[in-house]
């Protein structure tokens, strides 16, 4: 998945190699400000629904920018460009504090918050985020940290660590993107989580191919036989709803329920009554 991202921010970056790099230094230097003054960043939530597809039962917190030249960035194209400027905490941070708002304001729902691998890095990162939601007034039972299988390539002992100490805290943990990395399987023997979110590349091939149904069904097995909360993303169409349903995922996430959407319009969607997935 690093490399996918890679090679997004690379296509985002196109002309000579010199202007890729002024541009990216001009992005770095505008997101720098946008982190000090919050104009132009925003959150946005998409849902979580159940296994029948019918309720709401989380968010998860995506960021926005809207830069005032460039018009819409997209994660992909700026996250790395905040991992490598030293930003990425900063950013994190301020994500974590904006979806702990919602937490406080929807208290049934769970919140699902993305952390990037590097943010682990950082000597008591746990505690750091412990100390954001806490000064929020929400417990970190409500806030679910999604992590990608990358994180855990290097630094076995750091990484390890440190998802200890915030499963203790009472964080609930998301492996995210599963199926995309290297040796998924090891990594859920290794380390410790609550769920596991299957990628949406997956979920993209239900219908067209065999194979992707027979993962899915095998992840889900073995994520049950691990006790984990087994969800899958990208759900765009009923017919893979109906699959992922009848494969026994236990939440459904894609643009078939909804895409994220500003914290406005967030008690619509958990108001508004699905039909479920017919099985
Ligand atoms: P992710 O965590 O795997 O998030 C899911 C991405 O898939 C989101 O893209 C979401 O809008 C998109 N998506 C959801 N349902 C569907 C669907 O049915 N079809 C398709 N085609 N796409 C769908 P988004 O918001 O552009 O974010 C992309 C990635 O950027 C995220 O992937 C995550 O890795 C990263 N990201 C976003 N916000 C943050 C953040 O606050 N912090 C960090 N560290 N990373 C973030
Ligand atoms: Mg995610
Ligand atoms: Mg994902
Ligand atoms: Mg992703």
């Amino acid at each position: 998945r690093a490399k996918e991202e890679g090679r997004d921010a690379y296509r985002f970056f196109t002309g000579s190699m010199d202007e890729s790099i002024i541009v990216r230094r001009a992005i770095e230097q505008d997101l720098r400000i946008a982190l000090d003054t919050g104009e132009g960043l925003s959150v946005c939530y998409q849902p979580q629904m159940d296994g029948s597809g019918t309720i709401v039962t989380g968010l998860e917190a995506l960021i926005r920018w809207h830069h005032a030249v460039r018009g819409e960035l997209t994660p992909e194209a700026f996250i790395p460009i905040a991992e490598e400027a030293g930003l990425i905490d900063q950013l994190g941070k301020w994500v974590l504090e904006q979806a702990c708002g919602v937490a406080r304001l929807w208290p049934d729902l769970s919140i699902a918050v993305n952390v990037s691998p590097l943010q682990f890095r950082t000597h008591g990162c746990a505690e750091a985020l412990e100390a954001i939601v806490r000064a929020a007034g929400v417990e970190p039972g409500q806030i679910e940290l999604e992590i990608t299988e990358g994180i855990l390539l290097d630094e076995d002992e750091v990484v390890r660590d440190a998802l200890a100490r915030l499963r203790r805290i009472g964080f609930r943990i998301a492996l995210d993107d599963f199926g995309t990395g290297y040796s998924s399987l090891s990594y859920l023997r290794k380390f410790e989580v609550d769920k596991i979110k299957i990628d949406r590349s997956f979920v993209k091939r239900l219908g067209h191919d065999n194979e992707a149904a027979a993962i899915i069904h095998a992840v889900v097995t073995l994520g049950h036989a691990m006790a984990l909360s087994v969800t899958a993303e990208g759900v765009e169409t009923e017919e893979q709803g109906q699959m992922l349903r009848l494969a026994g995922c236990n939440e459904l996430q894609g643009f078939l329920f909804s895409e994220a959407v500003p914290q406005a319009a967030i008690q619509q969607l958990v108001d508004r009554k699905r039909t479920s997935l017919a099985a």
